[in-house]
Formats: structure tokens, C-alpha cells, sequence
């Protein structure tokens, strides 16, 4: 088996890459680095079936390699990040979804995107099924990712009937495990909060706190990827993979105070625009069509994600 994963040296990438690797697949990885990190990888590429391009999806991908299934990951993801080049993250989803297509179409393989709960934008049913239409600013600031997203979205379904390509679409919610990027400039609520307590300083809540996120461990989403990606009763298909346990941003902060025993204080900092009340994904098709539930706890995974974050 080949197989390419676009974005595969970002936090989801890498771990989608060495998951295969393990399978004894053929993996090639492409990125640009632009949030991927090589230490997310420099690991696997000590393998005979592990091969880095470093390249910029916007721009086609020209190889003489067939594969068997292309999974596009390539994105930047963090509000920070994506919001700081939004032409970029744009870019990406238009023109960077195009080329991963037309590669699948060349390729005849199936192609696996990795789109968002950000679809759903403030949805106003909580837990959020595949069938929910969203509630999006078209002109907001998050809107560079989340239209770009639902434009990939439309792209994947428009090859799919113009030209028979055989697509999955995944819409993942908050995610977070070892090696998610902890430099504060991505400023993703865990990591923040990780490094916080671990200095013992004061713990920034955006708002008041009430806002809801539901946090899924990265290895039980990953397994979620694999089993979309290789079975056929997917195809064509659209799930929500993440993990349906809510919480308040106030009660994550509490439980990284009850794990890590810091003396840290909560501060109360401006909401940023269009931040979304609640999400919580509905996961009865996946769980339904393959079994799949998360199996990581959150005080479990925050564990895990403490020690790595420590150490690295
Ligand atoms: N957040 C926070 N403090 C931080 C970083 C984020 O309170 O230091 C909040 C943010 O406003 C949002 C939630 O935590 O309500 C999750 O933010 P994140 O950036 O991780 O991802 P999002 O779910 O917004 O894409």
C-alpha cells in the first residue's frame, strides 16, 4: 500500500504517519512545515517505508508514485495560526483540496479529508449530528478556516459526482495529546493551560469560562481515521469523530489544577470574536457503523500530554 498524508508532519499528521508506518505501509508525508515540526517525525524517517517531501499543497504535486489512498490533513488549525495568514489558510482549502483531488483522480484512490466541527459554526443543536448546516459568519475572522473548510467539503462531494471519486470526510472537534504544538503563539486552550500550571501562573479564561469545548485523545481519534480510510462501507460517507464528554473551559481549567496540584489562579481575559458558545460532537453514525467510541479519559490523556510536554 502507498500512501500519501498531506500536512504529515503536524500534530494529527505525524501520528496518522507513524500508525501507518507500523502497518508496513508505504508512507510519504507532505508538508511545508508551516506549523509541522521534523521532531514530529524525525523518528520515522529512520524507516525504509517512511519518505518527507517537503512541499506547499497550494502549488500541484507532480510524482511518478501511484497510491493507493490519499489522506489530506494539510491545514493550519490553531484560530491563532490560521487567523494570523487567513489568505493562506484560504488558499489551502481551495486550492490545495483541488490538487489532493485531482492527484486522487490521476491516482483513481480514495481521498480522506480531515474537515472540522468548525462547519457547524455556533450550531444551535448541541451534541451536533453530520446532518446540522451550521451557523457560520461568511465574513467573521474564523472564517478563512471554516468557509475554506466547507469549501473543501463541496469540492470533495463536487468530485465525487462529476467524476466518480471515491471521498470520505471526517469533521473532528477538539483534539489534543503529546505532541501538540505548546509554544504560546498557537495559544490552543490546552497547551496554554498546560504550561500555566506548570509554572504555577495564573490560568488566562477567554470570557467568562461557560463556553464549552469536548476534547478527544489523540490516538482514539487516529484509530477513527484509519477505520474511515480502509473501509469501503465509508465511502462516501460523512462522520464526526470526537469524544461527545463536554466540558466548560472553567471546568478544564480546574481539572488541570485538581492533576497538577498548581497554585495557579484563573484571570478572566476578552472573549475573542465569533468564539463558539458550545460543541459537542453527536457520534451515533460512527459509533453505529464501526463501534468506535473514544476510550481515553480526559484526565487520563491530560496526563499523558503533561509528561510530553515536560519533556519536550
Ligand atoms: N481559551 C481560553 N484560554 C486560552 C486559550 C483558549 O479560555 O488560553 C478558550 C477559547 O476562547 C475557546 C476554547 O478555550 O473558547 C478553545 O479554544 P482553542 O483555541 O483551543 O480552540 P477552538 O475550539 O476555539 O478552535
Amino acid at each position: 500500500m502507498n500512501v500519501l498524508v498531506t500536512g504529515g508532519a503536524g500534530f494529527l499528521g505525524s501520528w496518522l504517519c507513524e500508525k501507518l508506518v507500523q502497518k508496513k505501509y508505504n508512507v510519504y508525508c507532505l508538508d511545508n512545515l508551516s506549523s509541522g515540526k521534523t521532531t514530529n517525525i524525525d523518528s520515522l524517517r529512520k524507516e525504509k517505508n517512511f519518505e518527507f517531501i517537503r512541499h506547499d499543497i497550494i502549488s500541484p504535486f507532480g510524482t511518478e508514485e501511484k497510491f493507493d489512498i490519499i489522506y489530506h490533513l494539510a491545514c493550519p488549525a490553531a484560530p491563532f495560526q490560521y487567523q494570523k495568514t487567513p489568505v493562506n489558510t484560504l488558499l489551502t482549502n481551495s486550492a490545495g483540496s483541488l490538487n489532493v483531488l485531482e492527484l486522487a483522480r490521476k491516482n483513481d484512490c480514495p481521498v480522506f479529508i480531515s474537515s472540522t466541527s468548525e462547519v457547524y459554526g455556533d450550531p444551535d443543536i448541541v451534541p451536533t449530528p453530520e446532518t446540522h448546516r451550521g451557523y457560520v459568519s461568511p465574513i467573521g475572522i474564523r472564517s478563512c478556516y471554516d468557509e475554506g473548510k466547507r469549501y473543501s467539503e463541496a469540492l470533495f462531494k463536487a468530485y465525487e459526482r462529476q467524476y466518480g471519486i471515491d471521498t470520505r470526510i471526517v469533521r473532528i472537534f477538539n483534539t489534543y495529546g503529546p505532541k501538540i504544538r505548546g509554544d504560546g503563539m498557537y495559544g490552543r486552550v490546552i497547551p496554554n493551560f498546560i504550561r500555566q500550571v506548570l509554572k504555577n501562573e495564573d490560568i488566562t479564561i477567554y470570557g467568562d469560562g461557560n463556553q464549552t469545548r469536548s476534547f478527544c485523545y489523540v490516538e482514539d481519534l487516529i484509530r477513527a481515521f484509519i477505520l474511515v480510510g480502509e473501509s469501503e462501507i465509508a465511502r462516501g460517507e460523512i462522520f464526526n469523530i470526537g469524544n461527545p464528554h463536554e466540558i466548560t473551559v472553567n471546568e478544564l481549567a480546574d481539572t488541570m489544577i485538581e492533576i497538577t496540584g498548581a497554585k495557579s489562579k484563573k484571570i478572566h481575559l476578552p472573549l475573542p470574536e465569533d468564539d463558539p458558545k458550545r460543541r459537542c460532537p453527536d457520534i451515533n453514525k460512527i459509533t453505529q457503523t464501526f463501534g468506535w467510541k473514544p476510550e481515553v479519559s480526559l484526565k487520563e490523556g491530560l496526563q499523558r500530554t503533561i509528561e510530553w510536554i515536560k519533556t519536550n
